[in-house]
């Protein structure tokens, strides 16, 4: 798949998403519900003046966890260090960052579900009692030493709730999962960013980028960044519907935003395989891709977009599938 619509960051992203980002609640646009929950968990902790419950928040990537880690740190006035599960390999190097955490702080663990094993029982005790057993010497000689850590906030993000364990999921007070986001909020998010980014944008641009996003606030952004050099190059800088529908077709995302791989994989089931059934392994070998990337990536999203479906026989291209190759369906075919 190309970078272009990829929901995870690449170096670009790093550095051009930091002023774009919202920081503060009142600017995170959309998923309305879990910004609504998260404002009365933090009001009413700040105003007992005790730190807010673990918090918890899962979703695919580009939908604002890492935004909102921040937002909540910065709501609650306080400091954040962050961090990523595969990172903390030791449970001293967790120790570390926990003894080092000023009182009422915010500590973020980005993939939390990737975190090894002894770190994530110490964290237990941190979330639990806000102290850390750290262990000093090998074998029969071994003691543990109780440190006292300051009363912190756990912000956990994972892409995959599901491969949390039970008491490590127990043990967040708050639970949230972000969904894709519509049109409609991209749209909002697009004219935010592009104001920021001193970026002309006219309704038409914005609807058309946001049509493109695959739902996801980062490939938004960068979708608008990829029409902003377009229209700077090609045309008078302004984003419109025009400079946008050019712009993402010299970068191959068609109007969906699927992009080369996705339409492939599309094309594939449908001329190959007559639309299908057909087993993952022999649709990934026709695109000459892995299983793996035909798997995670491509389908997830073309079974989003009701372009494809996954039954007990295999894949099959759904009605709109292929009416988006503009090819007529067999009667039959799976809605
Ligand atoms: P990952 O897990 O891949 O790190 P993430 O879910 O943590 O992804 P973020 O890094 O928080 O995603 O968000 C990606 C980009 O999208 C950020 O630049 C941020 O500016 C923007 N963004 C995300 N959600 C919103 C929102 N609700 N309003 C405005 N901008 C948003």
């Amino acid at each position: 798949m190309s970078e272009l619509v990829s929901p995870d960051a690449d170096d670009e992203d790093l550095d051009a998403e930091a002023s774009v980002r919202p920081r503060r609640l009142a600017d995170f646009i959309a998923q309305h519900r879990v910004r609504d929950q998260l404002e009365l968990l933090l009001k009413g902790a700040m105003g007992r003046g005790t730190p807010p419950d673990h918090i918890l928040l899962s979703g695919p990537p580009g939908l604002g966890k890492t935004t909102l880690a921040n937002i909540t740190a910065a709501e609650l006035g306080t400091g954040i260090r962050t961090t990523s599960g595969p990172v903390i390999e030791r449970s001293g190097d967790l120790a570390a960052i926990l003894t080092s955490l000023g009182p009422g702080d915010v500590l973020f663990i980005d993939e939390i579900h990737r975190i090894a094993k002894p770190a994530e029982e110490l964290l237990y005790s941190a979330m639990e009692d806000f102290r850390v057993d750290v262990i000093v010497g090998k074998g029969p000689g071994a003691t543990a030493i109780p440190i006292d850590v300051e009363p912190f906030t756990l912000v956990g993000a994972t892409t995959r709730a599901g491969l949390l364990s039970g008491p490590m999921r127990d043990r967040f007070g708050f639970v949230a999962h972000l969904d894709f986001y519509s049109p409609e909020d991209l749209d909002a998010l697009l004219h935010r960013s592009a104001r920021i980014l001193g970026v002309p944008i006219t309704a038409g641009g914005a609807a058309e980028i946001a049509g493109r996003s695959r739902g996801t606030p980062r490939i938004a952004n960068r979708l608008l960044r990829r029409v902003r050099d377009f229209a700077e190059v090609r045309a008078d800088g302004v984003v419109t519907e025009e400079t946008a529908r050019a712009a993402l077709k010299v970068y191959d995302v068609d109007a969906l935003g699927l992009d080369r791989l996705d339409r492939a994989v599309l094309r594939a089931l449908i001329e190959s395989f007559k639309g299908g059934p057909v087993g993952l392994s022999t649709l990934a070998v026709a695109v000459g891709e892995q299983s793996d990337t035909v798997e995670e990536v491509c389908e997830p999203f073309l079974v989003r977009a009701g372009l494809l479906a996954r039954t007990p026989r295999g894949r099959v291209a759904t009605e709109a599938g292929w009416a988006h190759l503009g090819k007529t369906p067999p009667s039959g075919t799976v809605q």
